[in-house]
Order: C-alpha cells, then structure tokens, then sequence
C-alpha cells in the first residue's frame, strides 16, 4: 500500500480539530450523568449509620462518638444506594474519579469542633434527663412499698 492512499485523509486531518484531549493539563469534561464518586456535608451527617447498612460494600464506616465517617474508594461501585438512603441528604455523587494510588486506602471525613461540642452537650443532657427519670421513677417505686 502506497503512502499516497493514506494523503486524502491525512490532508482532512490537518484541517480538523483533535480527536483526543490534552488530559491531564486540560481537565476532562465528564459526561453530564456521570456518577463520579461520593462526597459528603460531613456537618449535616447525623451518624445514623443508614449508609453503613445499606451498602452491598461494606465500604462505609461511622463513629458517632469521634464524629468521623470513613469510605474505601476503592471497594466503592458508585451504585450511588447511600445517597438515597441518607434521611439527612448529606451524601451525594460528585464528579470525577477516583484518583489512583499506589496503597490501597480509605478517607475519613471528621465533623467541625463545633458540630462534635453541639452532639457531645446533646448527649450529656440526654444522659442526664435519662438518669433523673430513672433517679424518679426508683423513688416512686419506693414511695409505694
Ligand atoms: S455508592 Fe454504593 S458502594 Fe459506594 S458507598 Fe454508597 S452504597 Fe456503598
Ligand atoms: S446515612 Fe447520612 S446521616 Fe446517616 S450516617 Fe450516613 S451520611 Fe450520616
């Protein structure tokens, strides 16, 4: 085959915008319902756990008390089934990949101060309005013997 059967086309190229991009130095353009990977308002997030179970995964993780919630990208399938499932709609997908890395490993996303100081004073006051209803329900029960 002779170059001369390749000439129309290279010509045509010549005058024809690239097919291919300049990603990485030009960010890539992801197609507009893409699912990218899962971000969270990790403030809003009421470590309710509902993620956590509904995960085919088991990729997430959460501590109420340290206000943390943990995923492993890379046993994530962007199946998107938390976000649904979130009641406080602090989970959504975001666009983009995630990026490759030479370990395997997981991110965890801590809640404010503030927000961990609120949750911690909430659960105080629970605990103590908890143990004064007890306190007075054993001397009512007393009261009556
Ligand atoms: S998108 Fe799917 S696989 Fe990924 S964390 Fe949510 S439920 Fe789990
Ligand atoms: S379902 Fe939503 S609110 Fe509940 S722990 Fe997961 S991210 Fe937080």
């Amino acid at each position: 085959m002779s170059v001369m059967n390749f000439a129309p086309e290279a010509l045509k190229n010549l005058f024809k915008k690239p097919v291919t991009t300049g990603y990485p130095f030009v960010p890539a353009e992801y197609p507009e319902r893409s699912r990218g990977h899962i971000e969270i308002s990790i403030d809003d997030c009421i470590s309710c756990g509902m993620c956590v179970r509904c995960c085919p995964c088991g990729t997430l993780s959460v501590d109420r008390i340290k206000g943390t919630w943990t995923i492993d990208r890379y046993d994530c399938i962007a199946c998107g089934y938390c976000v649904t499932k979130c009641p406080k709609k602090c989970l959504f997908m975001k666009q983009g990949y995630q990026e490759p890395g030479a370990e395997k490993a997981s991110v965890t996303y801590t809640k404010s101060p503030e927000v961990l100081a609120a949750e911690a004073k909430k659960r105080e006051e629970a605990a103590a309005k908890a143990a004064a209803a007890k306190a007075a329900k054993a001397a009512a029960a007393a009261e009556k013997n």
